[in-house]
């Protein structure tokens, strides 16, 4: 005989596994809304959209809750091009907070690196006045953790590569697709000096970068972006509330981000975590009973640009820390879940602490 906790988890899965109402919340954000870049009017339509979605699935305690945060924007003008040893546009995309090129395009001879450890190696006798292509190939693991060591290269590569004088910085896309389809990220600079324009290469074209210098030739790049870091914006973290019974004081937060980037449409990064968190809601709520622990739902602003929304979050609700039992977020795409990662430095503490 189950008990009725355990029926109710069971039904729960058969509950998720019957219907395709987390896919039609994809489908609309992603159709209805799109591009939601933090500080568009595309991020301001999501708010609306993820607050009438709370409401319907019956949340209680539904608001926005004001994000302060760091925007930035792309700019028309994105040129990477090649210009020895021949010319060839490349595709190419600025990474999100990059300087821009001012009074034209950036010209340089490029050098590689293949590791942030090159970099250093290569010191300023070579890097001074030179593009830095740093040549990662994201490896494909099923973890993902494929992603980490590819992404510490790109946000903090440019400002390691600027210390030692270079004026530019490309990487080949922090991707595993090998179709000429630039994927952008965050960087983030090391101080005012290590401010350089960077730009992330399609697979295909860092790769064909790859091969020209090993073959030897002299490759110069020129790069040209009109991106622009804007000081500081307005975002909104939704959220919205099952509360507990006997121990409501205790939070379990589940999140998601709302924002895109701008050159997608944001449909498994993160539509399909924010999905997640308002179809999981939605079942919790239509069980019989409540849960003795509050269940928190928030759909975090600006995650793409550095985090602003959840430190956002952090900040606003320092004073409940202790309350919070548990906290995850859903931005690992869909597919069935095989694993649940806990931060290294938080293995050790206890549940609420
Ligand atoms: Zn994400």
């Amino acid at each position: 005989m189950k008990s009725s906790e355990e029926q109710w988890l069971l039904d729960l899965r058969a509950s998720a596994r019957a219907d395709s109402r987390a896919y039609d919340l994809v489908r609309s954000l992603t159709d209805d809304v799109g591009p939601r870049f933090s500080g568009t009017p595309g991020e301001a339509a999501a708010v609306q959209w993820a607050l009438e979605a709370m409401r319907r699935v019956g949340l209680t305690n539904v608001r926005a809750e004001p994000a302060p945060t760091v925007l930035w924007e792309r700019g028309a003008v994105e040129r990477v091009e090649l210009l020895a040893p021949r010319r060839e546009r490349l595709v190419a995309t600025a990474l999100g907070g990059s300087v821009p090129t001012l009074g034209g395009a950036v010209e340089a001879q490029v050098v590689e690196a293949t590791s942030m450890e090159e970099i250093d190696r290569l010191g300023r006798e070579k890097l001074e006045g030179r593009i830095l292509y740093l040549h990662h190939v994201m490896p494909r693991l099923q973890d993902g953790t494929g992603y980490n060591a590819g992404g510490w290269a790109r946000t903090a590569g440019a400002s390691r590569a600027a210390k030692y004088g270079a004026v530019g910085f490309v990487i080949r896309s922090i991707a595993t697709h090998s179709m000429r389809v630039a994927h952008s990220g965050v960087l983030h600079y090391d101080g005012d000096l290590g401010k350089i324009p960077a730009a992330a290469l399609s697979p295909p074209d860092g790769d064909l970068l790859h091969r020209l210098i090993a073959g030897g030739a002299r490759v110069r790049l020129a790069i040209e972006l009109g991106c622009r870091p804007m000081p500081a914006g307005e975002s909104s973290n939704v959220i919205g509330e099952i509360p507990g019974t006997d121990l409501a004081d205790q939070i379990v937060l589940f999140g998601a981000h709302l924002d895109s980037w701008d050159v997608g449409r944001g449909a498994v990064d993160d539509g399909a975590g924010c999905a997640m968190a308002l179809d999981v809601a939605r079942m919790i709520h239509a069980l019989p009973k409540r849960p003795r622990r509050t269940l928190r739902i928030a759909l975090f602003a600006n995650e793409e640009l550095g985090a602003g929304g959840g430190r956002a979050y952090a900040a606003a609700h320092a004073g409940e820390a202790s309350r919070h039992y548990v906290a995850m977020e859903a931005d690992q795409g869909d597919g069935a879940p095989w694993a649940l990662r806990v931060p290294e430095h938080r293995k050790d503490a206890p549940a609420g602490g």
